[in-house]
């Protein structure tokens, strides 16, 4: 049975940086708000691309990295209680007949709601996936783009593909568990391109026999005759096929941005950006608004700063929409009691 459709007054699409403090802008101005990400975490380009480089340019922070820039607007959206759905990418958007919109996901989430918000920078960051028919089938119950843990994976034989930071990542990870029964590396070379920490810590389990390298691609899949994956056919640098039996498969190939379903919801595009108003920051479709790296408009600079400003006036134009009956003031987070009761701080004492 499909999970109920969620009513709500903003989906913000995309949880990097400029989503995220959307989201809290929104926040502020009173708007229920749900947030949707392809990725199984929140951080967008900053926790996915840079997590451990640092930014210089954020307003009143000297420095900090991709990764805590993260944390912090996680922090400063906690007091909204925003449900962030994640691990799902917006398939589609269609107006309904009384003006708002519906979305899903490719989780099956539904939405119906007053406001769109486009936060979706070069795109939705989704899995590269080998290219081996009937594998999709097995997403989730035998293969892993993200996860399981090494709970999940406990006595299992495990295959990671992929020869960068993540896949040794994910190897070394399993390791230290010690849950797996067998770990098995399956890249197309024997040379890795990764973090020389990273290289030496997996040659050194390669050396002791806790991990096995099969050098080689794979060209098919072995199926039980109840649809479970028993085995990968792997074309070896010698020219072979080998058998290689498994009971779970963890590709780690990287993460590619898709702008995929977004080019084909009926909104106009600028060289697969979103034509914004800079007074609003709305597309021209009333209602949907684009942030961040997503828009275009004349001096747009891709800058995460320059998001937080767009998306300032985008809630306020949103509250416009979903709050008719009142008036959209300028308040101050410093002084305004309203504002101190959304934020949880009222009746705290300055420090
Ligand atoms: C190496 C590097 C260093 C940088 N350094 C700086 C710096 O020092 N200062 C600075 O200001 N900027 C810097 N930037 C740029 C900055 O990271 C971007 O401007 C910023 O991340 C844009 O934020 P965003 O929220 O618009 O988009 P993103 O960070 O791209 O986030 C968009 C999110 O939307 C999700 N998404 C997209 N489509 C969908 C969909 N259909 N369904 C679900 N989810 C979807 C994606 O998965 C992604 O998580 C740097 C960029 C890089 C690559």
């Amino acid at each position: 049975m499909d999970a109920p459709v969620i009513q709500t007054q903003a989906v913000v699409v995309g949880a990097g940086p400029v989503g995220l403090f959307q989201a809290f802008q929104l926040g502020l101005q009173e708007v229920d708000t749900h947030l949707v990400d392809a990725l199984p975490h929140a951080g967008g380009q900053c926790a996915e691309l840079y997590p451990d480089k640092p930014i210089y340019d954020i307003p009143g922070l000297p420095v900090c990295t991709g990764q805590e820039l993260t944390e912090r607007l996680l922090a400063q959206i906690a007091p909204f209680r925003q449900p962030l759905h994640l691990g799902q990418q917006v398939l589609s958007l269609g107006r309904l007949p009384d003006g708002r919109f519906a979305l899903r996901t490719s989780a099956g989430t539904a939405f119906v709601t007053q406001t769109v918000f486009i936060a979706a920078g070069v795109g939705a960051f989704v899995p590269r996936k080998p290219p081996l028919p009937g594998l999709e089938a097995l997403e989730g119950r035998q293969v892993h783009y993200h996860g399981p843990g090494a709970a999940a994976l406990t006595g299992q034989h495990v295959v990671v593909m992929g020869g960068e930071d993540a896949a040794l990542q994910t190897l070394l990870d399993l390791l230290s568990a010690g849950t797996c029964a067998s770990l098995t590396l399956l890249h197309r070379t024997d040379k890795f391109k990764a973090d020389p920490a990273l290289d030496a810590a997996v040659r050194t389990a390669l050396a002791t026999g806790q991990v096995r390298l099969v050098p080689g691609q794979p060209v098919g899949l072995e199926l039980t005759q109840d649809g479970r994956l028993a085995a990968l056919q792997v074309a070896t640098l010698a020219d072979t096929t080998d058998h290689l039996p498994l009971d779970a498969l963890l590709p780690r190939l990287g993460l590619s941005p898709k702008l995929g379903p977004l080019a084909d919801w009926g909104l106009a595009l600028e060289r697969k950006l979103l034509p914004v108003a800079t007074d609003t920051f709305s597309t021209a479709e009333t209602g949907v608004f684009a942030v961040g790296d997503i828009n275009t408009y004349p001096g747009k600079r891709k800058l995460i700063l320059c998001g937080f400003h767009e998306a300032t006036l985008a809630a306020f134009a949103a509250a416009a929409i979903v709050h008719p009956e009142r008036r959209v003031l300028l308040q101050y987070t410093t002084t305004s009691p309203r504002l101190h009761e959304l934020l949880g701080v009222a009746g705290a004492v300055p420090g």
